[in-house]
Formats: structure tokens, sequence, C-alpha cells
């Protein structure tokens, strides 16, 4: 009796085009493949079996063509909730190394508010963040004074930080080491200088990051596909195109606090092991909070979180 074995290969997704996905067999090899039969996820309901980042198993047709047989188990993942009722969720991406935050002290401003609200949806999904002061080469006095007290408040928390001009071409080589062999998301507010930092780190990349305002975005519902590049000195960039910061992430208030490491550190000393650090007696995050060893702006980020409806708010920034 004939067996004949097709042959398997792993490969990583870099991007959907509608039922075809391209797999990247290898360096110079990117493979069309198809779903065979279905896939489903434990947990969660998702409008796409395969998101861009996942590695899969492919049995190979022909030359060009592929059928995914298997998805391997995903380290964390990106999602976004559809607008209607249906629960379901769009997986953005997975597999992602580290996520970098450009944060500019001025044009514009990025506020506490964002970088914090950046800072707790990355813990919830386990994605590691460095954040990357951009436009050095621009600030005055007193912008480059908000900036030192900034990354002294974020080293302190265990944040990497960075100084970078990404016009100047300033610190960009850090960057690139730290991106080297792994996923990288990039964020930020439109016109931190994405755009910019990408064309200077790989001038073969043209992401399309800039071309999406805020304006534009805003309340409508834009389809949006992510996207990965190969970095020509090794690793990836995803491209996240409409979404500023993550996927909607559902937290609970209840575990709000764990999300802001700092606090996460202390609240076991708290007198109630329900404490939600607002107002409870013997707080010990309160009162790290008035003895200043947390950051004012981090409590006060944390109790605007707390009071807020999330579903609202997190839609409302884009995320
Ligand atoms: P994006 O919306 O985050 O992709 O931002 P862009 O890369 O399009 O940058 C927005 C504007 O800021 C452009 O005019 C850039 O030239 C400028 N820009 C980006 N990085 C720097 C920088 O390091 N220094 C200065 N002075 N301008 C920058
Ligand atoms: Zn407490």
């Amino acid at each position: 009796m004939k067996n004949i074995q097709k042959k398997q290969v792993k490969g990583l997704v870099l991007r959907s085009t509608g039922s075809w996905y391209e797999v990247r067999q290898s360096k110079d090899k990117i493979i069309k493949a198809r779903i065979k039969g279905k896939f489903r996820l434990k947990g969660i309901k998702t409008t796409n079996p395969i998101a861009v980042g996942d590695w899969v198993i492919l049995e190979l047709q022909n030359d060009d063509e592929a059928l995914v047989t298997e998805i391997l188990p995903r380290k964390n993942y990106i999602i976004r909730k559809s607008v209607n009722l249906s629960k379901q969720a769009h997986i953005i991406a997975s597999n992602i190394d580290l996520a970098f935050l450009l944060v500019t002290v001025s044009s514009p401003v990025t506020s506490t508010g964002f970088i914090d609200r950046f800072l707790v949806t990355a813990e919830a999904y386990h994605i590691p963040v460095v954040l990357v002061f951009n436009k050095i080469d621009l600030y005055n006095e007193e912008e480059l004074e908000k900036l030192n007290k900034l990354e002294k408040l974020y080293g302190n928390i265990g944040y990497k930080t960075l100084r970078i001009s990404a016009l100047n071409k300033k610190g960009v080589e850090e960057v690139k080491e730290l991106m080297k062999g792994k996923s990288s998301m990039l964020s930020g507010h439109s016109g931190a200088g994405k755009s910019t930092l990408v064309n200077t780190i790989d001038s073969s990349l043209n992401l399309k990051t800039a071309n999406v305002s805020d304006a534009h975005n805003k309340g409508k519902h834009t389809t949006t596909f992510a996207e990965m590049f190969e970095l020509e000195f090794g690793g990836f960039i995803i491209d996240t195109p409409g979404i500023k910061g993550f996927g909607l992430v559902d937290i609970d208030k209840r575990e709000l606090a764990h999300y802001f490491k700092e606090f996460r550190a202390l609240m076991h000393e708290c007198k109630f092991n329900n404490c939600q650090h607002i107002n409870e007696p013997k707080c010990a995050v309160l009162d790290a909070a008035k003895k200043g060893e947390i950051a004012l702006s981090r409590y006060e980020n944390y109790l605007a979180m707390w009071h807020e409806d999330p579903q609202e708010n997190y839609r409302e920034l884009g995320y």
C-alpha cells in the first residue's frame, strides 16, 4: 500500500488576506496557506481562527501552497471585541515579545494617563513594555525636566526607558538591539514618531501607521488588519493600523491594582485581602502614595481607571 506522507513544516503567520494566510517558512520563503478543517479555541469565541504572529504547522501541497494543520500554543495575544453584542473577539496579533511605547513630552504631549493605561493593558496581556522617549532634540529645559521626572518615575517601577531622536537617529541603535530576534509592537500617539522610527531602523520598511489619523478613526468601525514585517537585521514588527495601543481588554475592577506593578508589590501588606486601595484602613498602597513612595500620578490614574466604565473609556481612547 502506498502511503504518501506530505511534508510538514513550521511557519509564522505574517498576514491574512481573507481565507488565505501568508506564512513565513524561512527568510526567503513565504507560502500561501489555507486552513484544513476547523479550529476551535478554548475559552474565547473568535472571528478569526488564526492570527498574525501565530506559529503553525503546515502540510505542503506544492511549492507555493500549504494547509495549516495545527496552531502552536500562543504565549499571548491581543484582541479586539466586536462592536455588536455577539461577544465575539477578533485576535489582532499573537506571540508579541515586546511593546515599545513612544512617549513625547511635547508635540504631542503624552499624558501619564495615556502611559498608565497602556502599561496596565500590557500587563494584563503579559507583554513587557519599553518606554521610548522620542524627540529629545526638540525639548527646552522645562520639557527636559519633565522628561527626567517621567524617566525616573517609570524606571523606578521597573520599566526600561530609552531616550531617542528618531529624526536625528540618536539612540536608535539601542532600539534595534532590543528588537533583534523578537516580535515587537510599536505604539504611541499619532505624531509621536512611529513611522519615522521604523524608517530609521529599517529603511526598507514603510509602515502605514502615520496614515491613520485619530480624527479619522474615532467612532468609526474601521476594518484593519494587522501585519508582520521582517526586519533586515532579524526580528519582526507587528503593525496594527488604526489601533493606537492594544485591543480591548476586560479588566475586572477588583484586579486593576495587580496591573500597576508597584501596587502589586505592596498589596499583600494591606489589612484586607480584598482591599481596593481606595479608602480602606491600613492600606499599604494608599499609605505609600501618601508618603510619596508611589507616584501621585500613578495613584490618581489608578483611581480614574477604577471609577470609570472600562468599556466606554477604552473605546473612546481607541484601544
Ligand atoms: P507617527 O504618527 O507616530 O507615525 O509619527 P511620524 O513618524 O509621522 O512623526 C510625526 C512628526 O514628528 C513628523 O513630522 C516627524 O518628522 C516628526 N518627528 C518624528 N520623530 C522626531 C524626532 O525625533 N524629533 C523631531 N524633532 N521630530 C520628529
Ligand atoms: Zn490596599
